[in-house]
């Protein structure tokens, strides 16, 4: 006799139907069902590890600007202020002009600023308006981590000191002496070992990440950690990530099967590094993974040996949209979610603004009907003064064909001063939501009413997006994550 078992009932957080409060959430561009994921792999930093963003531009802009004025820089650039909420991911770096740019997904210029200073829309056409920009080429310089933002926050208060003081400033230099002096600052442990001797400072600690493991541990998931921080740092870092974590975990070891650093992404996923084995201060030569011990270097090929086969069957988490998300994407078939700790700051200023977008819809509506009433009477206007023209040859006049005339002007009249205000009120709308997002450059997702270049990527490449790993949590780890984008403009 077969047993008949009722099935679960399903949560309605489960079903689909009601969704964890916004910065809970876990967004999805891909369908994706975590009931077939069976590894899923973390990055480290920005990733399982939440840096103070803040505390680490105010410590990287420091040591960077006593690089900069021992390589000759003036003196005066050690106590001036520098803007740490200048920057964004998602900016270029024009190295040729030494302006900032944020673009569109169509690569169009919609804002610009050299130094503090905002570009006008006649500098910005004349620059960047008459050829499509490249960004992957050398001229420019992509923002794509948190890491980077710094960098911007000196380049562009440089360049205002430097020619406030009226020095001819060599833009692609003075870029380079920035990278090369926070690259050195990485390298000769100024900015390490500070965060390490404090790290209650510069680490954001989510006391809900280690549970979020935990439970897809518990529902048979084997996780991998793949992180390009060295081994000495990795450790340091993820015993106080995980230090208060649940009891059956002695150490931060025991939630990997692999654990891999030094990982040197993207050339991770291209290339053929060695893998070593780390301990004791010493790397030995390895050729597979072990339960329990720290690895350093290997690549993508050795890690999928290990993992089965890899593929579709994994879900990696990283914060780096190059490194992290796009190479993985390409070079193999893992599935990806990437770690935005902007989301929140968006997300609030969406929900503040929703009346003004609300108005912002009204008013594109209101437009389209005006142009389209507008472009009517013009035709109209056009038709009834060929018809009095060509009776006017005859000699002939018509009263109704004057009076139509002046009808269709002033109805024209009266639709150009309504679009007039109409762009108005748009143009302060828009300027006070950029505004409630961000002081320089507005939504980091959008650019104007596009999509910014960031989104799109975002969009492109990220499977999931979310603000941090603990929101996993907030899941079933047999959640099936639907996209709402599977249908194209013309099926909705
Ligand atoms: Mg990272």
């Amino acid at each position: 006799m077969q047993l008949h078992l009722p099935l679960p009932e399903l949560t309605l957080a489960e079903a689909g139907a009601e969704p964890p409060a916004p910065s809970h959430r876990i967004f999805c561009n891909r369908s994706l069902r975590l009931d077939r994921v069976e590894w899923v792999g973390f990055d480290m930093d920005y990733t399982l590890a939440v840096y103070d963003q803040f505390e680490m531009d105010r410590l990287s802009i420091e040591v960077t600007v006593r690089k900069l004025v021992e390589k000759g820089y003036p003196e005066a650039l050690l106590s001036m202020p520098y803007r740490t909420d200048f920057a964004i991911r998602g900016l270029l770096v024009d190295r040729k002009y030494g302006n900032v740019l944020k673009m569109d997904r169509y690569r169009y210029v919609k804002r610009a600023y050299h130094g503090l200073v905002e570009l006008s829309l006649e500098e910005r056409r004349r620059l960047y308006h008459s050829r499509r920009l490249q960004p992957a080429s050398r001229r420019y310089h992509w923002v794509d981590t948190l890491y980077a933002l710094s960098e911007v926050a000196v380049y562009v208060a440089a360049i205002d000191a430097l020619e406030a003081r009226g020095q001819d400033v060599d833009y692609a230099g003075l870029f380079a002496d920035v990278r090369a002096a926070i690259d050195a600052a990485h390298q000769d442990g100024s900015i390490l070992d500070t965060m390490l001797a404090d790290l209650p400072r510069y680490v954001r600690r989510d006391p809900e990440m280690p549970r979020a493991l935990h439970k897809l541990r518990s529902s048979g998931k084997r996780l991998f950690l793949l992180t390009n921080s060295h081994a000495d740092y990795t450790a340091r870092m993820m015993d106080y990530l995980f230090e208060q974590g649940p009891s059956e975990y002695p150490s931060w070891r025991n939630y990997f099967e692999v654990i891999i650093t030094a990982a040197k992404k993207p050339s991770f996923f291209t290339e053929s590094s060695p893998l070593m084995e780390t301990g004791n201060g010493e790397h030995t030569p390895a050729t597979r993974f072990e339960r329990g011990k720290i690895y350093a270097g290997g690549h993508l090929a050795l890690l999928e040996r290990h993992l089965g086969g890899g593929g579709d069957r994994v879900l990696y988490v990283g914060d780096h949209i190059y490194g992290d998300v796009l190479r993985a994407k390409k070079e193999s078939a893992w599935r990806t979610a990437m770690i935005i700790q902007e989301m929140d700051a968006e997300q609030m200023a969406l929900e503040a603004c929703g009346p003004q977008l609300e108005r912002m819809d009204e008013l594109d509506d209101v437009r389209d009907a005006v142009y389209d009433d507008l472009h009517e009477h013009q035709v109209r206007l056009k038709e009834v003064s060929r018809a009095r023209d060509e009776l006017r040859a005859t000699g002939e006049a018509s009263t109704e064909l004057d009076s139509a005339r002046v009808l269709h002007r002033h109805a024209i009249d009266r639709l150009k001063a309504r679009l007039r205000s109409a762009d108005a009120e748009y143009s302060r709308l828009e300027a006070e939501v950029g505004r409630a997002f961000h002081p320089f450059w507005g939504p980091v997702f959008k650019s104007g009413p596009e999509v910014s270049l960031f989104g799109n990527q975002v969009e492109q490449y990220a499977c999931l997006y979310t603000a941090r790993v603990s929101n996993l949590d907030s899941y079933s780890p047999m959640h099936y994550f639907r996209s709402p984008r599977d249908r194209m403009p013309h099926e909705l």
